[in-house]
């Protein structure tokens, strides 16, 4: 009886996906997340407080500064940074479970999260950088931001070249110019680091089975 070649186990991956702020990531991710079953996001903890329409355990679990802490203090954080003045992080249950489950997480976490994620899950981690089409472009995205005052706009204008400098810490760098094609080329991306032969941890026993039958 043949295994089924539909079927190899494998070990999920960390998709991490970086950019200054205003360079469509949150976009971009929400499309892969909607193209693709098999990946789900990571959601963080934060102490900055909801934006109009998020949702608690959703788009973050909003947690005070006391909580946060003793989280991170209890070993409970993958990784955390300071960002603007607020704390995040990624929990770490949740994804150790997915990935031994075979299912792929989506990172959207800043340069930092992506330097201390390597640090510790390297095997598992798919660095992608996102870049706007040109700074120009991104200076009027982040000024036409409506949700946040005119000082967060000028700190966040300030950030993005800090972050844009660790762009070459990245495995793949992707021009958002239109959203449809870097959704394309982010699956793309996914697509050939499912096929990478360390993570197909079914393979040896497949290969066994398919050399017992000849
Ligand atoms: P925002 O407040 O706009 O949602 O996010 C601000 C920044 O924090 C973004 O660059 C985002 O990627 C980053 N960020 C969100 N969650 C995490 C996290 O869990 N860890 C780290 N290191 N950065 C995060």
């Amino acid at each position: 009886m043949s295994h089924d070649f539909k079927a190899i186990p494998r070990r999920g991956l960390m998709l991490v996906i970086s950019s200054p702020s205003g360079a469509g990531k949150t976009t971009l991710a929400q499309g892969l997340l909607a193209a693709d079953p098999n990946i789900e996001m990571s959601v963080s903890v934060t102490t900055r407080h909801p934006r109009p329409g998020e949702v608690d355990g959703q788009d973050y679990i909003f947690v005070d500064h006391d909580e946060f802490a003793a989280l991170r203090d209890s070993g409970g954080l993958l990784e955390w940074a300071e960002v603007f003045g607020n704390f995040y992080g990624t929990p770490k249950a949740q994804v150790h479970k997915l990935l031994e489950q075979g299912r792929d997480v989506l990172f959207d976490i800043d340069w930092q999260g992506a330097q201390q994620l390597q640090g510790q899950m390297g095997h598992d981690l798919v660095r992608v950088f996102i870049l706007p089409p040109s700074g120009q472009v991104l200076a009027q995205r982040l000024k036409s931001r409506a949700q946040d005052p005119d000082d967060v706009v000028t700190r966040r204008m300030a950030a993005a070249a800090n972050e844009i400098s660790h762009w070459a810490e990245y495995d793949y760098v992707i021009v958002n110019h239109e959203i449809d094609q870097s959704i394309a080329e982010l699956r793309a991306i996914l697509t050939a680091e499912r096929l990478k032969r360390e993570r197909r941890t079914g393979l040896p026993d497949f290969v066994r089975h398919i050399l017992a039958e000849l």
